[in-house]
């Protein structure tokens, strides 16, 4: 686990607009916000990608994010978001350091915009791909 620009955020050694921190957990704006009071929830555990994250750090997070999306959405007077979490390059993970976006979607012109191509999950081969993640998750 190398560190990265959060880690530094974190520790105060560069500047952020910080609205939440707890023993685990450090919240600041987006620098390039997508909408306004778009935030990045962040473990303070230097997790690359969220399948390295500890179970401990996970928790701390998904406990406080539910509080965070609804002050960003009452300070922004917004109803509609998106939590967004990117994980590797091609996933469009530009920092290498596990973080949760709460992106306010204030109408169409802003906010997160999504390309989705859904395919169609054939019957057979849903079977298959849940068992093997259902094998995968019984490795524990
Ligand atoms: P991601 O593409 O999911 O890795 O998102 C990284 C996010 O970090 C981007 O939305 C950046 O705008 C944001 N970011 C990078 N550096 C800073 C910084 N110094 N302060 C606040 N946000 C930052």
């Amino acid at each position: 686990m190398s560190e990265t620009i959060f880690t530094r955020i974190i520790e105060g050694q560069i500047p952020s607009h910080r609205v939440y921190e707890d023993e685990k957990v450090f919240a600041f704006l987006d620098i390039a916000p997508l909408s306004p009071g778009h935030t990045l929830v962040v473990p303070k555990e230097p997790a690359a990608t969220l399948d390295a994250l500890s179970e401990e750090s996970a928790a701390a997070v998904g406990r406080v994010l539910p509080r965070i999306a609804r002050a960003v959405m009452a300070a922004t007077g917004t109803r509609d978001y998106n939590v967004l979490q990117n994980n590797g390059v091609a996933a469009h993970q530009a920092v290498p350091h596990v973080h949760f976006h709460v992106i306010p979607k204030p109408g169409d012109a802003r906010g997160l915009g999504i390309d989705w191509p859904a395919g169609r999950l054939e019957a057979e081969d849903g079977k298959r791909m849940a068992a093997a993640v259902v094998a995968e998750l019984a490795k524990g």
